[in-house]
């Protein structure tokens, strides 16, 4: 990675399109149209080196998370997707309506290397839950963290090792569930992740879901799940 200066000046307004490198970095995105993904981090100067790899990121990543959730020719949610890293109080969030990924400052700076955060977040945009309820959140975090850790992270398989079983319930998200839904998807179905990610897009985000792609209910298969734990 290219190292820059903290001090280096910055351009009032803070929002870089980035003319100069849609050129040399070009943008590819194998479909039509290409993600323009915009940056922001004037309140934030230290953030510049990761939010330029975060863009990078965005860009290859934005359709590639849209096919592992949705399959060949789903249609993105939108052409722009805006990162910001600036001073505020929570480590991350992300506005689907705008597609706009914003990050703590003070948490980059503690974690510089911390880049499965913007695939978790970028995921929240492709996944465009719409109509989710705040008692449903559990399993967009959790699919979430299992397109994090599965494909960008690359250590799914060791999530399980981490959960606590008289702690952890499938609705603890997160890790928790990534790997649940990691586990039904070895030992169940296959297309679960799928299955489930459709049906919530679709505004169904219910516990059905799972018993629609796996045949029986989740409290079931969740004890399957711990079982599987202490072989
Ligand atoms: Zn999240």
């Amino acid at each position: 990675m290219m190292l820059l200066s903290s001090s280096t000046a910055l351009p009032r307004g803070g929002a870089f399109a980035g003319p100069m490198d849609s050129a040399e970095q070009g943008v590819k995105v194998h479909r039509a149209g290409a993600v323009r993904v915009t940056l922001e981090y004037a309140k934030a100067p230290d953030c510049k080196v990761f939010a330029w790899k975060g863009k990078a990121l965005i860009e290859e990543w934005y359709p590639k998370i849209s096919d592992i959730l949705f399959g060949p020719n789903h249609e993105l949610p939108g052409d722009s997707v805006t990162l910001i890293c600036e001073p505020m109080q929570s480590i991350a969030y992300t506005d689907i309506r705008k597609n706009r990924i914003h990050i703590s400052a003070e948490y980059i700076k503690a974690n510089p290397e911390d880049y499965g955060m913007v695939v978790h977040e970028l995921t929240h945009i492709v996944q465009h839950y719409a109509k989710l309820q705040r008692e449903q959140v559990w399993l967009q975090e959790g699919i979430a963290d299992y397109v994090r850790h599965k494909y960008f992270e690359r250590d799914i398989e060791n999530l399980a090792a981490a959960v606590d079983s008289t702690r952890d319930n499938y609705r603890t998200g997160y890790r928790v569930t990534a790997a649940f839904l990691f586990w039904l998807e070895n030992n169940s179905n296959p297309a679960v992740v799928r299955e489930i990610n459709r049906g919530c897009r679709d505004g169904h985000c219910t516990v059905e879901l799972f018993r629609g792609a796996c045949g029986t209910d989740v409290d079931a298969l969740w004890n399957k799940f711990l079982i599987s734990l202490k072989k």
